[in-house]
Formats: C-alpha cells, structure tokens, sequence
C-alpha cells in the first residue's frame, strides 16, 4: 500500500451499526463512518440483503445497456430532486468532474464558450485534477501544478465580492451548502438565494455539490430543499451508496447537453451498486427517518453546546448530523489520539476543530456515550494545558 496518510497498525475487521471492531477485538463507536458515508451504519440489513439479491441476479452488463436498478434509482432521485436527468459515477470528484464538464460544455453551446467556474476559497469539490483546481483548500494551492485553469474563488458569504467576479468567461458558480472539510462551514441562506437569483439574472449555472450534506445528512433529504431554491446541477455520493461506491450528477433538462461520447465510466450504473442506492435512499427518504436525523442531530448539538459552555470551548456549527465543534486551542489532533485509544473514532478537519457525522441511525444512548467520553477527554486537555501554561 502506498503511503498516503498515517495509519495506525491495527485492522478493522467487522462492522455493525455505530460500531467497527478490529482484529484484536476491540470495538470503537464510530462517530465518522466512513468520512459521513455509512449513513445507516456498518453493514446494515438492508445493504445486505439488496446486495446478496441482486448480485444473485445481474451484477454488471456494460454501460452500453440499462439495467433495471440503474433505471429506478434514476427515477428515485429525479423525483426527490425535482430535476431531470441523472448520470451516475462511482465517487464524488467524478460526479463534480461530470458537473464540471456538462457546465462547460453548456457554456460552449448556450454562451459563446464560457467556461470559467466561480468556486468558494476553502471549498473541497474532490481530488481528480479538475476538482482539485476547483477546490479552495490552502494546502492545495502548490500542489500538482500547472492546475487546470478556469476556476476563480470567492469567500464565502459574500454577494458582493461573487458579483464583482463574473464575466462574459463565467458560466457557473459552485459550492457546498455547508463546506465539510473546511470545518463545517455553512452558506448563509441569503448567499444561497443571492446565487440562484445572481445565476439567472446573469444565465449562469448554479451547481451545488451535495456531496457531504445530501441524503439527509443536514435533516432534510437535500439540504437545498431548506433553501427553498433549486439549483441547475446538483452532485451527491458520500451517503447515497450506504458505504458502496455511487456517487450522482443531476441536472436539468435544460443543461443536460452531453452528446453521444461526451461522457461515460466503465463502473457507472452498475446494477449492483445502484440496487444499493435503491435501498439507501428509499429508507432515508422516510419522513420518520429524517424526522428522526432531526431530533438525534437537535440532541447532539445539544450535548456539544453544553460541554462547550462548561468547558469554555468554541461555537457549534452545521446541520443536522453534520456538526462540529471549536475548540479552545489547538488540541483537536490530540483529542482525536486520546479518543481512538478509548475506542471512539473521532475527526478533526484541523487543528481546533472536531467534526461528527455518525450514522443517520445513531441511537440517542449513543450520542450521550459519545458525549460523555468527549466531555472527560476535553477537561483532561485543558486541564494539561492549564497545568502547563
Ligand atoms: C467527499 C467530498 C467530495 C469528494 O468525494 P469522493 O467520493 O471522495 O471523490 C466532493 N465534495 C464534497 C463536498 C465532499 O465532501
């Protein structure tokens, strides 16, 4: 395995539900699943059991021909989307890479070969080339150059500064509802709604990637629904394959401009992986499912609200199950150490803040173990800090 990020050197050998147990028996709650992608947890029934069924049937025929999961889960997330036309991918960059290609290919047929794409500064979109060059993360900036060209950042939150950076080049602006990896950072509802309004007024594309906080991460199915706008191009994956590799682009019938050869994917649609998605997204798109993503993610706010205020820690940010925490100082690394010794599996997306994204499942005696043992490993931090300042 090549060495691309530090491992601790114990394996992972089972899974179920907010638990992983490794190959020394020991069990860890699992409050990152998988980078927020185990949405129903590890190896839940209904995974189980749509995999074994359809592997049983038909695995895999070509992209040349449909097969009958990939038309119904198409059929499923047009109509929870409220868009028209799906292609479907096996991760997030790939489905931002079809994004990012069906908007500048829009560009060269409806706007004169308009390709720029405004992104936000700290963004994440994905690690192809493409997306790496529309992602605002600093630590990226030198790295694999020359990038691909086209991409202007902005800050996030500000109309004004995004106004001021379209031109006649500018045929979509990008972002995330809330930016994951640069710590659960949320677009304001009025920057949301500014964009919509900015796109048309402008006859710009506004994508949105859904890539972290879709499938009921943020409590409502999308978490554009809680905006009350729709965006052009929308992307999802993380949650919508349970674990499995799926990912989605989704788009109006007016942008969907690809033609024969444009675009495709040797494991796109497969039958076996969207039989998947078919499970996931019909149990998560239970109203008493999300009803309950809602009141888990109300009590673990909740919960990190409390600890902070006793601890005289930071804001609580995000949506739902997708929530984080400021710390006081620099110790988010440490915590995540401490935490993993103890068996909880925590994420820090840097150096003073945690991230949670459980599974959407997560009991609430779970959310207070995991509460409880953070509490502790969060006056022992401060306590050392104290006691050597
Ligand atoms: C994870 C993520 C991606 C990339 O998805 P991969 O499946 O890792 O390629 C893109 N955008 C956002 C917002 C993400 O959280």
């Amino acid at each position: 395995l090549m060495e691309i990020t530090k491992r601790p050197s114990f394996t992972m050998v089972e899974g179920s539900g907010s638990y992983l147990v490794d190959d020394a028996g020991k069990r860890y709650l699992d409050f990152v699943q998988g980078w927020a992608v185990n949405c129903l947890g590890h190896s839940p029934k209904v995974i189980v059991d749509a995999l074994s069924k359809q592997a049983a049937k038909l695995i895999n025929c070509s992209p040349a021909f449909y097969n009958e999961p990939m038309k119904e889960l198409a059929t499923l997330l047009t109509k929870t989307t409220g868009l028209d036309k799906v292609f479907f991918t096996n991760s997030g960059a790939e489905a931002n890479e079809g994004a990012i290609k069906l908007a500048r290919k829009w560009g060269a047929v409806n706007r004169e070969g308009a390709f720029e794409i405004i992104t936000m500064e700290n963004s994440f979109h994905g690690r192809t080339l493409a997306t790496m060059s529309a992602s605002g993360k600093p630590q990226w900036k030198d790295l694999f150059e020359p990038k691909v060209p086209g991409f202007i950042k902005v800050p996030i939150n500000d109309l004004e500064k995004l106004e001021a950076a379209i031109t006649r080049k500018t045929v979509a602006i990008m972002l995330e509802p809330i930016q994951g990896e640069a710590g659960v950072i949320p677009a304001q509802a009025q920057f949301m709604n500014g964009i919509r309004a900015l796109a048309d007024k402008h006859k710009i594309l506004m994508i949105v990637d859904e890539i972290q906080t879709g499938v009921g991460r943020t409590g409502t199915l999308f978490a554009f629904e809680q905006y009350g706008l729709k965006p052009d191009i929308l992307t999802v994956g993380k949650g919508l394959g349970g674990g499995v590799p799926l990912a989605a682009m989704v788009a109006t019938e007016a942008v969907s401009c690809f033609e024969h050869g444009d675009q495709g994917g040797t494991f796109n649609g497969t039958a076996l992986i969207t039989a998947v998605g078919i499970a996931v997204l019909t149990e998560v798109a239970r109203a008493e499912f999300l009803q309950q993503v809602v009141s888990t993610g109300a009590k673990l706010r909740s919960r990190l609200e409390q600890i902070s205020q006793t601890h005289k820690q930071g804001e609580v940010r995000g949506q739902g199950l997708l929530l984080s925490l400021t710390l006081s100082d620099e110790f988010a690394t440490n915590i995540v150490s401490a935490a993993l010794e103890e068996g909880l599996l925590l994420n820090a997306p840097n150096s003073r803040t945690l991230r949670f994204m459980p599974a959407l499942n997560v009991s609430a005696e779970e959310v207070d173990q995991m509460a409880d043992q953070l509490e502790k490993l969060i006056a022992r931090e401060v306590q050392s800090r104290d006691a050597s300042s």
